[in-house]
Formats: structure tokens, sequence, C-alpha cells
């Protein structure tokens, strides 16, 4: 593996460099301490800024409004986003997970109808997957559509919605055919959310925010146009959206895990303990110094995953072995952070004795989902087993 960046990608590099020097907002983090709800005009209007620049989604294809980034290419991107810690795209459904599955799946009529304002931001996407009794076994899924007079007709209960109270449309997987084996009955729909028979409910999350949802559809009208891929087939079109979704993250967090752990080493070198400083405690010092490895670690198996896909063309099961690596390894590295801090970890934003605005009992409480969301981590470790190991399935 060559780990030296070619002459088109330094190119690329200094390319985006030089845009994000004269366009990264200044006051992100004036905005960073505050809910979701308010600050999402604010990162509307940035990823508005980056698509001016064609910069939202540099992996799409030139002709959809990308870039035809390569791998390697996307992970300069993300580098150079957190390097001068530029604040999130609101789209972040649309652009990573939906978008890309229209692209695949969609006609030219859907493509030409969605793309453009998912680029733009002017319309929000969520993922209306999981249910109450379907969550890690998504194809027991019990939303059910009926065909009636041109239209397909919703009823049935999405939760954990992300971005549904914002959400302008939904990628919605429902069942079309009761009769068939639990895979084969789905198809997935494109739903306005703003058709007749949609509710919202906030769920409140322990960080207090209400970051997702709950979905209620009753007698809902999707025109047929709206069915995304094959009638029936919504499995693949779904597995194809959660392979985006896995495939996706890793390649951005290296660097804001980086920080966060130079942040905590500095941290460590001014917060007392036990009558020296906290960097001076020989446990504290063993753990900053594991994390840092594994930070390291997470990056050079994500060069692994590139490395592999740009050689065969096919993701491999890197995505399963990344998403439990980082996904552990942020809670404990906000563990740590706990244990550095004492109490004044859990103060929230609004203390005023918090340090750096809460944002670590934030992080310690946000954390607590990333070994749920995306698949869990036993799912995960299913996955690995089945297909890298050979092990027999588990259910
Ligand atoms: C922050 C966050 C955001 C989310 N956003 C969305 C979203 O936008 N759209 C959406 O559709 N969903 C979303 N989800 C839901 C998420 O996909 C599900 O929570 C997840 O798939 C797990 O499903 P579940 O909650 O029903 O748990 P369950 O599937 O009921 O699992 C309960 C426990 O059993 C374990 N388990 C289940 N099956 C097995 C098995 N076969 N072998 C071993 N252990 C097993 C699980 O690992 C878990 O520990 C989000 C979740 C979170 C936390």
């Amino acid at each position: 593996m060559d780990l030296n960046l070619t002459r088109e990608e330094v190119a690329f590099r200094d390319e985006f460099r030089s845009w994000l020097a004269s366009n990264v907002p200044n006051d992100w983090s004036r905005w960073r301490e505050k809910p979701l709800e308010e600050s999402f005009s604010y990162l509307r209007a940035w990823q508005r800024r980056l698509h001016e620049g064609g910069w939202a989604a540099v992996s799409w294809p030139k002709e959809y409004g990308g870039r035809g980034a390569t791998l390697m290419q996307q992970a300069i991107f993300w580098e150079e986003m957190a390097r001068v810690e530029a604040p999130p795209m609101a789209n972040a459904l649309g652009l990573g997970l939906i978008g890309p599955t229209i692209i695949a799946y969609g006609t030219d009529a859907q493509k030409k109808r969605f793309i453009p304002k998912i680029l733009s931001a002017e319309e929000i996407w969520c993922q209306g997957f999981s249910e109450p009794n379907a969550g890690s076994d998504l194809a027991a899924l019990q939303t059910e559509a009926r065909l009636d007079d041109g239209d397909y007709v919703v009823n049935g209960q999405k939760v954990w919605t992300s971005y549904g109270w914002v959400g302008d449309w939904c990628e919605l997987v429902v069942r079309t055919d009761p009769a068939a084996p639990k895979h084969k009955g789905l198809t997935v729909l494109l739903v306005d959310m703003k058709s007749r028979g949609v509710e919202v409910r906030p769920l409140r999350q322990m960080t207090g925010e209400s970051e997702f949802n709950e979905l209620f559809f009753r007698d809902v009208r999707v025109p047929i146009e709206n069915v995304l891929g094959k009638v029936n087939d919504g499995w693949n079109v779904a597995v194809s959206t959660l392979m985006y979704e896995r495939g996706s993250y890793g390649a951005r967090l290296h660097l804001l895990f980086k920080r966060n752990i130079s942040r905590l080493i500095e941290l460590a070198r001014s917060v007392p303990r036990n009558g020296r400083s906290a960097a001076e405690d020989p446990l504290i010092r063993q753990k900053l110094a594991q994390c840092f490895a594994e930070i390291e670690i997470m990056r050079l198996n994500q060069l692994r995953a590139f490395s592999r896909i740009t050689a065969t063309g096919v993701p491999g099961p890197e995505g399963s072995i990344q998403k439990i690596f980082w996904s552990e390894l942020n809670q404990r590295v906000q563990q740590l952070a706990q244990e550095i801090l004492g109490p004044y970890g859990h103060l929230l934003a609004a203390d005023p004795h918090a340090i750096d605005k809460g944002l670590w009992s934030y992080g310690y409480l946000r954390t607590r989902g990333n070994t749920i969301e995306a698949g869990t981590s036993e799912v995960q470790r299913n996955i690995i087993g089945h297909f890298v190991l050979g092990l027999p399935r588990s259910y």
C-alpha cells in the first residue's frame, strides 16, 4: 500500500484547502453548543455554500453534481473539513446515503426531481427504516402499503427517525406483499413528509436533544412513480442504503477523534488529580496513550479498507470492523474524559463552570448511541463471524 499522495491527490487537496481558507465560517464554535434544532438553518446555509463551490458531494458522479472523487480524494475531503473544524452539512442523510441510493436505483425523472435539491439542502431527507419491532431484524418490518387507484396507501409506524422533525422527504421501507417471505415482500417509497396522514413526534434523548422521532402513517397516499427500484425488491435497495451508511463514517471520524484526544491530553496537564496534574497520574497516562494508539490503528484500518476497494471494486468486511472499532473507541475516549474531568465532566453547556462549554458531558451521553446506530456492535460481530470467519449464522 502506497500511503503517499499522488500528484492529482495533492492538487485536489490544495484546491479544496484554498477554497476552505476563504469560505469556511469562523463563527461555528458559537453555534456548535446550541441544540441542532437551533443551529440547523446555519448548517443548511453552510451546505449551500459548499454546493455553490461544487464541494457538497465530492463522491457523486459529475453528471449528478459531484466530482467523481476517488476514495482517497473523499478521505482527503473529510480530512480537510476536520482540519479546519468545518461545520457538518445539514442534509447528512440525503448526501451520504439516500442521494447515492437514488442515483443507483432511481428513474431519470426521480433523479432529476430529487438530486439537485438534496445537494442544495433545499429538501432535507430522513430514513424511515426502523420500527418498534424491527431494528436489527429490519426485514420484520410491518408498515404496509396497499395499491389503490394508482397510489400506494401507507399505514404503520417508524421509530428513531433522525432528522424526522426537519425532513421534507423520507426514504421509507414498507411491506407490499405480506404473503411473501419477509425479505421478499418489501418496497422502498420516496414519501413527501408533508403528505396528509404523516405525523412526526419528538423523542427526547438523554443529551436533552430531540434529534430523532417517531413517525406515524395513517392512510398516506404515495404516487406509484415514487417507488424507488422495483416493487418487492426493497430489501436490496435498503441494504444498499445501509452499505453507504456504514462506509461513509470512517474517513471523517479519524481527525475528529484525533482532535478530541489532543484536547484531552491538554486538559490532563492542567486538571488536578491526587495533588498533581492528571497527566502525571500513571493510569491516566497509560489510558491516554492507549486511546492515541487506537486512533492511529483506526486510520490505518480505514486506509486498508480504501486500498481493498480500490483493488477489488467491492467493499469488504472492513465496514463492519471499522464500525465496531470507531464506535467503541469513541465511548472509551469519552469515558476517559469523565475520569480526567471528574464532576466537572458532568456539567452541561448552561453551567458557567462547564469545561469546553459542556462538550464532554454531551459527548459522553451522545456516544452511547454510536454502538446502536447504523447496526449494533452485536450485529456487526455477527456479520464478521458469518462472512469473514465462515461461522454458522447465529439466527
Ligand atoms: C442515534 C441513533 C440514530 C438512529 N437513526 C435512525 C434513522 O435515522 N432511521 C432509522 O430507521 N433508524 C435509526 N436508528 C435506529 C437503529 O438503526 C436501531 O436502533 C438499530 O438498528 C437497533 O435496533 P433496535 O433499537 O430495534 O434494537 P434491537 O434490534 O431490538 O436490539 C436489541 C439488542 O439485541 C441485540 N441483538 C439483536 N439481534 C441480535 C442478533 N441477531 N444477535 C445478537 N444480538 C442481537 C442488539 O445488538 C441490541 O443489543 C437510530 C438509532 C440511534 C441510536
